[in-house]
């Protein structure tokens, strides 16, 4: 566990032992120049309670502007001790932007405080760091704040010790700082300062679409009970069904909709501040405009959850108490380009979105999205690791040559290793426009320059034609080109500290194979001499390639194809089948006959494309993972034990680097068509299927041999197949492993890029 923030040197450590001392805890607590390193081992029940009590118990002085804890293996502590400060060279560490502390807010609500009302009040405990850092060392003149004069006021807070605000580089106030000022589409003026503030709250309040500058970049905000403003906003964004994110006014209103647990009450609270993933109420009724509830059907369509984050910014905690409802608060960008974060460019870029621009004249150096994080097991997994987060480092063991990973295509991120360090970037995006490769370049172009990296490698992945692996081409340096999949077992290991030998189980959508086919559904034995594919998921054909990853219904029918030949194409009794006209169903079988652009993959992403058209849960998705995502969501309906036959078969002899063994879906494929013919409930064959994957790694896992089992790949963001696979592996004698600080998806990637490199493969 890693605490950053002002708490040397006020009792903290002494603090940290005596909580140790009373849950019976044991492990250590050190300075060191990142922050306090505390590690503990004791049972779950009493690390959960450790983690929550040392925030809400800490030291009136002792403020924590970061708390990363990941679980590790024990190793078997006798006592508590404090342990003497780390020395050594002070990394340069970079520190991610902080959520607003509870003084500064105190001062910004007071009428009678110099910063009462002032948007971009912060002190050395909280306020912007990463998004306006220009260069180290982290110094005002290297900041965006530096054409900001201080005036008297706070230049004598920020040179006297015993202030808050010493040496605080983007402190403030209305007399010498950054303004507000409310914008039209033709980017007159409306209004300033506050008044611009009122005028923007005013504008949501009727319905409008307002553009805010916010931390790291622009947010598209509208009332969120306002369905027609929600769907307005829908349209004008193009984007269909893919849920949009809330801020609320405060806990209690987060609370009147959503449940929320300990843990995540802290994570909603903390100085992270992320989007956090909660289960939303069940009511009779959904409130009507009056109450603090809004209409959830537009917000996240068919999602039980909704993504929630509370206001992080002194701006965001002003709007949202003129407000006191909640808003939508989605990414300021047109469909999946990177985030918008200058108001020179806003007009241009986002004029067609919203109808007010709440802006303001402190530069953003970088684009910071909001963080999203779920809690499964207990514990908090990141899925875009972002705003609070980044650029933090991941530690590795084994740190081998300066290296550079440029991650794979979509939720790209980046990494860099600085001896035993990897500083992850910012989420980037998916790499399919110029404005998304050119926010990719400027990233490393600002990482090479922060940390004035000099790589001798640059990993990147085997897929030879995405935009990454060709930046790495034409980098001129070493390259080294990593499995998607090795990949995303490396980081995971990384993330938990530990080596090989492994079984990683690496799910997803789509990576490049070694063999050139697309890979998905991989077991793969990991140890320091490299991977061996043990298993993977029985490949079938993908009619139309790319088209069928926006359509499962192709995924259906390249399963049912591989079982009937011809026939499939016959079935229109079958939902994949009838949602295709005569003629198509002409062309598909050719397709799949002849095997025209109609690649085979053993993806799991793609079997849960399949199950989900065959029962008719959907044929097309508007965003990647839909079809899997409502497949999660369908189980919840019923508590399901049972699950269907997929068996571990012998893989047919082929080439000496095939996998031996095939995970069998065929006796599946044949058991939910029994169900679906039936009219079983699409809740039971869900629950059944996610059960039978979970049995399928069980297998394999006893197969293989390993106890340690590795889960990555963006199929682990399914919390019921995450926990479902951690507790059957578990009640079978195996230690799995999942990830918590860094994402099972492809934002992961670039942390596994890293590793391979310093293992020299
Ligand atoms: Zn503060
Ligand atoms: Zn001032
Ligand atoms: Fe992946």
């Amino acid at each position: 566990m890693t605490i950053r923030g002002a708490v040397q040197g006020v009792g903290f450590r002494p603090f940290v032992y005596r909580l140790a001392t009373e849950l019976g805890l044991e492990g250590w607590v050190r300075n060191s120049a990142a922050g306090v390193l505390i590690e503990v081992e004791g049972g779950s029940a009493s690390l959960e309670q450790f983690l929550l009590r040392i925030e809400r118990e800490r030291p009136p002085r002792a403020f924590i502007q970061s708390l990363e804890s990941s679980f590790l293996d024990p190793v078997g502590f006798d006592r508590f001790e404090i342990r003497a400060s780390l020395a050594g060279a002070k990394t340069a560490l970079v520190l991610p932007d902080i959520a607003t502390c509870p003084d500064c807010l105190r001062e910004v609500l007071d009428p009678s405080d110099r910063r009462y009302r002032y948007p971009f009040t912060n002190c050395t405990n909280c306020g912007p760091r990463f998004s306006i850092i220009l260069a180290l060392p982290y110094d005002r003149p290297n900041t965006t704040m530096r054409a900001f004069e201080m005036c008297q006021a706070c230049r004598a807070e920020y040179e006297n010790p015993l202030d808050r605000r010493f040496h605080a580089q983007p402190t403030a106030c209305s007399a010498c700082g950054p303004h507000l000022e409310l914008w039209a589409r033709d980017g007159a003026v409306v209004a300033t300062r506050h008044d611009g503030l009122v005028r923007a709250a005013e504008a949501l309040r009727a319905g409008a679409v307002v553009a805010i500058k916010g931390l790291g970049g622009f947010q598209l905000v509208v009332d969120a009970r306002n369905d027609a403003a929600v769907r307005e906003l829908r349209r004008r964004k193009a984007r269909e069904e893919k849920p949009f994110a809330l801020m609320y006014p405060s806990l209690e209103v987060v609370k009147a909709d959503c449940e929320a647990s300990e843990l995540e009450e802290r994570l909603l609270r903390s100085a992270e501040s992320p989007i956090v993933l909660l289960s939303r109420k069940r009511r009779e009724q959904e409130r009507g405009a009056g109450g603090a509830a809004c209409p959830v059907a537009s917000i996240a369509p068919g999602n039980p959850y909704l993504g929630v984050m509370l206001p992080y910014t002194p701006l965001h905690h002003l709007l949202m108490r003129e407000l006191g409802f909640p808003v939508v608060a989605t990414s300021g960008n047109v469909s999946d380009e990177p985030i918008c974060t200058d108001e020179h460019e806003v007009l241009d870029r986002l004029g067609h979105l919203a109808d007010l621009f709440l802006v303001h004249d402190r530069p953003i150096a970088r684009h910071v999205d909001d963080s999203v994080v779920r809690v499964i097991m207990g514990r908090e997994l990141v899925m875009r690791r972002a705003r609070g987060y980044a650029p933090l480092p991941v530690r590795i063991r084994g740190a081998g040559a300066a290296a550079l990973a440029v991650g794979a295509h979509l939720k790209n991120t980046i990494a860099a290793s600085v001896g035993p360090d990897v500083f992850i970037s910012q989420h980037i995006g998916d790499l399919e426009t110029p404005r998304a490769f050119d926010a990719f370049r400027r990233v490393i172009g600002s990482f090479e320059a922060l940390y004035e990296l000099e790589p001798s490698v640059v990993a990147c992945d085997l897929h030879p034609g995405y935009l990454s692996t060709q930046f790495a081409r034409s980098s001129g340096r070493e390259v080294v080109a990593v499995q998607h999949h090795f990949a995303h077992a490396l980081a995971c290991m990384a993330e938990n500290e530990i080596d090989g030998p492994v079984l990683g189980v690496s799910w997803d959508g789509t990576g490049y194979g070694v063999d050139g086919t697309v890979w998905g559904g991989e077991f793969l034995r990991v140890t320091g001499e490299g991977f061996v594919r043990e298993a993977c998921l029985r490949p079938f054909g993908l009619p139309g390639g790319e088209a069928a990853i926006k359509e499962p219904r192709r995924a259906a029918l390249g399963v049912l194809y591989e079982l009937f030949g011809d026939r499939a194409l016959e079935m229109a009794e079958l939902p994949p089948v009838s949602a295709f006209s005569t003629r198509e169903r002409a062309i598909l079988a050719r397709m799949l006959r002849q095997r025209i652009n109609t690649p085979r993959t053993s993806s799991v992403g793609r079997l849960f494309d399949a199950v989900a058209s065959l029962v008719g849960l959907r044929q097309e998705v508007r965003f990647e993972g839909q079809a899997a995502m409502e497949l999660e969501f369908a189980l919840q309906a019923v508590a399901c034990d049972e699950s269907y036959p997929l068996p571990l078969g012998a893989a047919p002899s082929g080439a000496s680097d095939a996998p031996r063994r095939l995970v069998d879906w065929a006796p599946m494929i044949e058991a939910i068509l029994d169900d679906v013919r039936s009219g079983r409930a699409v809740a039971t064959v869900a629950a059944r299927f996610h059960n039978a994957l979970a049995e399928a790694v069980v297998a394999v896992a006893r197969d293989v041999g390993e106890a340690a089992v590795v889960l990555s790949g963006g199929c682990f963001q399914n919390r019921y197949l995450t926990e479902r696979v951690v507790r059957r592996l578990r009640a079978e004698g195996f230690r799995p492993y999942w990830h918590q600080r860094v994402p099972p998806n492809d934002g992961g990637i670039a942390l596994g890029q890293i590793v391979a490199a310093a293992r020299g493969r």
